[in-house]
Order: C-alpha cells, then sequence, then structure tokens
C-alpha cells in the first residue's frame, strides 16, 4: 500500500479510535486485523489506538468472522487452500469457538452454522471506522445507521455494478487528512478501492452529500456497506 502520512489534527491518536476513552492504556490495533490477511502482511498496514476492552472484544469476533469464512469457502469451492488449513488447525484447539461455527457435531459431518449477525456487523463497524480514520481523520465513536451486508455471488450484474462503482467525494473530509492529500495531488475527487491484499481484503471510502460510507469485500466472499447518516 502506498504509504501517505497525514497532517491532520494528531489529538485524534490520544483516544481510542473506536469508543473516545482516554482514560486508560492504548494498544495498537491493525486495520484491518492481521486474521483476515495472509502472509507476508502488506507493508504500512494501518495502525489505530484502541483501549483494552475494544480491541480484546473485537478480536474474539474478528476470529470467528475470518474462521467462518474460510470454511464457508471451502464449502463452497472443495478447494483447501493454505488458510482453511490454517482455520482448521485452530478451530481444532478453539473448541468453544468451533461449536459457534461449526455446531455441537465435533466427530460426525460439519455443519456450517448461519454466521452470527452481529458479531459480524461489531467486525464491520470496526473496520469502516477504521479506514474513515485513516483516510478522513474522523473518527467515528456513534454506531453506523445501516450496515448492509451479503455474498458478493449473490449480487446480479446490476447490483454488483453499483457496488464496484466508484463514487465521487461530494463532501471534503477535515483538511490534512490522507484523501485531502491525494486530492491536492491529483485533483481527482475520487478515491478508488484501495487493495489490501489481492483476492482477500479492499475497501473503499467516500461522503455523499448527506452520508459518509465505506465499502468492504471481505476475501471475495462477503460484501459490506457500512454508511454513517450526517446529523442535519
Ligand atoms: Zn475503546
Amino acid at each position: 500500500m502506498i504509504q501517505i502520512k497525514s497532517y491532520a489534527d494528531p489529538r485524534h491518536n490520544q483516544y481510542c479510535a473506536f469508543c473516545a476513552n482516554f482514560k486508560t492504556k492504548l494498544t495498537k490495533d491493525h486495520i484491518p486485523s492481521k486474521v483476515f490477511l495472509n502472509k507476508p502482511y502488506p507493508e504500512n498496514m494501518h495502525i489505530v489506538q484502541a483501549c483494552h476492552n475494544c480491541n480484546n472484544g473485537f478480536s474474539i469476533d474478528e476470529e470467528y468472522i475470518a474462521y467462518w469464512i474460510e470454511i464457508a469457502i471451502f464449502k463452497e469451492t472443495g478447494v483447501e487452500t493454505e488458510r482453511y488449513k490454517k482455520t482448521l488447525k485452530a478451530l481444532r484447539r478453539n473448541i468453544s469457538l468451533r461449536k459457534k461455527i461449526l455446531g455441537n457435531n465435533l466427530f460426525g459431518k460439519d455443519e456450517l452454522l448461519p454466521i452470527d449477525d452481529n458479531r459480524l456487523k461489531n467486525i464491520l463497524f470496526k473496520l469502516a471506522s477504521g479506514h474513515i480514520l485513516f483516510r478522513y481523520s474522523n473518527p467515528q465513536y456513534k454506531k453506523p445507521t445501516y450496515i448492509k451486508w451479503g455474498f458478493l455471488l449473490s449480487l446480479n450484474r446490476r447490483d454488483r455494478n453499483k457496488f464496484e462503482s466508484i463514487p465521487k467525494i461530494e463532501v471534503l473530509p477535515e483538511s490534512g487528512s490522507r484523501t485531502i492529500i491525494m486530492i491536492d495531488k491529483f485533483g481527482q475527487y475520487y478515491y478508488p478501492w484501495e487493495i489490501v491484499q489481492d483476492d482477500v481484503y479492499r475497501y473503499l471510502v467516500a461522503s455523499a452529500e448527506n452520508s459518509t460510507f465505506v465499502k468492504i469485500v471481505l476475501s471475495e466472499f462477503i460484501y459490506a456497506e457500512v454508511i454513517w447518516l450526517r446529523d442535519t
């Protein structure tokens, strides 16, 4: 990933990126978390400051989501990728997580349980607000107005094209933010998909007149749109 230094207000780094907590010790948290990526990890990964509670709470859900996706992809394709093998290994060590993904049937035929909507949305909130902070230098402590997600394969061509489209940035973000720097540099009011890792993770941040939104694709399998409507 290209590294662009942000010149926006550095005070954001003194609060938890997700709950604005500043009273406890903050720890570094990767966006996206490494559990969603393959080794070798990309250079210049984005890091935000998070409080212990947020960091811990998210990492449990992140593992769950990353592993669920790997099992689902295997069920769909039958291909045993390195990531899938790693997932099985991790789930052998973590029986309680395995039960949440594959049910109680430990020795018989595996049955993939439906993905937990709340856990997925919790992680989509984290990823999206982290991406906005990185691109727009604008923390999102409030929960998103809505989160829409689904399976990429289930989109028809028209909806897929709409999802993939790169919207114009209609409302300018914080001065000094990475998006402003890019706009100044290239004079274009859009910011393409950021491919964090090919076929593994990509996202896009944009702002329309009344909203800021993030599109995310996990393993080219799950797509999501996370939207914050602006207060009027
Ligand atoms: Zn926090």
